[in-house]
């Protein structure tokens, strides 16, 4: 017999994450009733994953299960906020059983690593999709805002760039490169440790390129950026030093990395605190991310991040 909507939700979704005391009902009612702690703001952010997009058919389902949530998480990484409730929309072609416990396992692993609770959602039929609203707490006057970057500040990514995008473009892309694309980990830990210390953080989705991009028009700012600075793995430095083509880290997307400005002078407490950082070039007054070659010279632009609505 086909598993009916609420004992589909109640084996798989009831209890995902820790209980957490904050939570005053959790799944299972009309609304769960949530306590945000005094003095603290709400981060809220949602993401959508849908096949055929972001995903391709048959995907395995415990790693999008991870990364439905793992992109949320990337974002609250990214406020500085710290991972408290989330709720999912699932949208199923069929309730398939193992499916869905693949699905509810990478979700609730991520979940309960982070001492996230799952506290609702809802259920649908129709083409595959699942769409997580993630809520956390920062203090309002440390949140880091993309808006935030000023002149003077020294620009920093976390990790490394273009792992995903190699899991993407070559078949023989080794497990580290796979693992990047469908199993990033968002860098929720580094984004608390930024707090008070940097200035301005964004989550790399859509690449260097296009995500520093959005932080300097919101910051009214310009970037330079020194490639031969780029935190790179030996796969991806192979590609661009065959290539000579640095789409691969700066506009494939996937990264889930953080991009930070901080004060120059803070620089000694950021590689001290925070070792992935690694600084890879300047904020200054003007607008625009130029890409400085090492042996001088500015690399032409390249095609922006991934845009859902741009044509062709
Ligand atoms: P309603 O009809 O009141 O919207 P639903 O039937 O959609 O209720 O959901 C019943 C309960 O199960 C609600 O508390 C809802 O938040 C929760 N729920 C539904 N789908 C999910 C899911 N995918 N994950 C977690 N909780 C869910
Ligand atoms: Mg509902």
């Amino acid at each position: 017999m086909p598993l009916s909507e609420f004992e589909l939700i109640r084996r798989y979704f009831q209890a995902c994450g820790p209980g957490r005391g904050d939570v005053l009902l959790g799944v299972g009612d009309d609304c769960a009733l949530l306590e945000v702690p005094p003095g603290q703001a709400l981060a809220v952010s949602l993401d959508t994953l849908v096949e055929g997009v972001h995903f391709r058919r048959g995907v395995d389902p415990e790693s999008l299960g991870h990364k439905a949530l793992a992109v949320n998480l990337s974002d609250l990484a990214a406020m500085g906020a710290e991972p408290a409730w989330a709720t999912l929309g699932l949208t199923l072609p069929a309730p398939d059983e193992a499916w869905l416990a693949g699905f509810s396992r990478g979700f609730c692993r991520l979940a309960s690593a982070h001492r996230l609770q799952l506290v609702g959602g809802d259920v649908t039929r129709g083409p595959l999709s699942c769409t997580v609203e993630v809520h956390g707490f920062v203090p309002p006057g440390l949140a880091l805002r993309r808006d935030a970057a000023r002149p003077g500040d020294t620009l920093y990514v976390s990790g490394t760039l273009g792992d995903a995008g190699l899991a993407l473009l070559a078949a023989d892309a080794g497990p580290e490169a796979i693992r990047r694309l469908d199993r990033p980990e968002p860098r929720v830990a580094e984004g608390l440790a930024l707090r008070g210390v940097a200035r301005c953080a964004i989550d790399l989705s859509d690449g260097l390129a296009a995500d520093l991009g959005h932080v300097c028009e919101a910051s009214g700012v310009a970037a330079t950026v020194h490639l031969d600075r780029l935190p790179l793995s030996p796969a991806v430095a192979d590609h661009v030093a065959r290539t000579g083509d640095w789409t691969l880290p700066l506009a494939s997307g996937d990264d889930y990395e953080l991009c930070v400005t901080a004060p120059a002078a803070r620089r000694a407490t950021l590689a001290e605190r925070l070792p992935s950082l690694t600084p890879i070039g300047e904020v200054s007054e003007g607008r625009g991310v130029r890409f400085l070659r090492a042996g001088g010279g500015v690399l032409e632009p390249l095609r922006k991040g991934y845009d859902h609505f741009a044509d062709g």
